[in-house]
């Protein structure tokens, strides 16, 4: 099969299009998927460039998010069946450790990502297990391959933050530090769903113009922009009505909790943090 792979870490230069062997056939309780669409993550540069844990296999399939058809199925899966549509969760779990069996499958001892530690979804076939699918839903509107492949990582990380571990709540106030990457945005939309209230930052003017942010949330009220640094300091001078939440900040995360605790408590109680990079925070001006 053709497939998008790495021939070798240290950048995008080791990136090529060639022929791989097929995925194998699915065993019990997997799939193989006839890719459409495979999205883009900055996870995938991160995976480029070499990172601890990381591809050490090569060529290595990139890509962790994807949407395609049902190509065959295994013995004993009943949830799908050849032919569906259905886009990816890239994070493959145990489904047996001590994590899994209480529910929380991302923090599972084994837990392994499609185009990270396993063969990704830039291929015309992926072998995936039949839980870490889901069909793709019939809407008035029909998603494209594309919006189904880029849906699955960052919309589950930012509904667990939001949901899952704050509870967000009608009523209440989101800080999402660092507005623009798919994390944030998703993470704005949630809070939108769920009738909170968001205020965003950016160290970018372009991602910080009202129009940008308003018609990215569908409302002129549920949010307020402002440039990273000064959102905290708008925390501290607002009742944020519970709790404070920050997605893929640049920066440490003990240095981005502890900037808001600092600023944000005791008003704010709940932090909840995820992609974060290595670099440091810069600090934004206020205007
Ligand atoms: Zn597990």
């Amino acid at each position: 099969m053709r497939a998008c792979v790495l021939t070798a870490t240290g950048g995008l230069d080791h990136l090529q299009i060639t022929d791989v062997p097929d995925a194998p056939a699915p065993q019990a309780g997997e799939l193989r998927i006839a890719i459409r669409a495979a999205a883009l993550n900055h996870l995938d540069l991160f995976v480029a460039e070499g990172m601890p844990g990381g591809a050490d296999r090569f060529p290595h399939i990139v890509g962790a998010d994807g949407a395609g058809v049902v190509e065959s199925v295994g013995p004993d899966v009943k949830t799908v069946k050849v032919g569906d549509r259905v886009m990816l969760n890239p994070g493959i779990s145990d489904y047996t450790c001590e994590f899994c069996r209480a529910g929380e499958h991302s923090l599972c001892v084994n837990f392994r990502l499609l185009g990270e530690h396993l063969p990704g979804t830039m291929a015309e076939l992926v072998t995936i297990p039949a839980h870490n699918v889901a069909r793709i839903p019939q809407l008035a509107e029909e998603l494209t391959w594309a919006e189904a492949a880029a849906f699955s990582l960052v919309t589950l990380t930012a509904w667990r933050m939001l949901v899952t571990r704050a509870q967000l709540k009608a009523g209440e106030t989101v800080l999402i530090w660092g507005i623009g990457g798919g994390v944030s945005l998703t993470g704005m939309r949630i809070a939108k769903l769920l009738g909170a209230r968001t205020i965003v930052t950016s160290s970018d003017d372009d991602n910080a113009e009202p129009q940008d942010t308003e018609d990215l949330a569908g409302s002129s009220r549920t949010h307020q922009q402002a440039r990273r640094g000064c959102g905290v300091r708008q925390c501290r001078r607002r009742d944020l009505g519970g709790f404070a939440a920050l997605s893929a900040a640049r920066g440490p995360a003990g240095d981005v909790r502890r900037d808001v605790r600092t600023e944000c408590q005791p008003r704010s109680t709940k932090i909840v943090l995820a992609s974060l990079e290595h670099s440091r925070l810069d600090d934004g001006k206020c205007r």
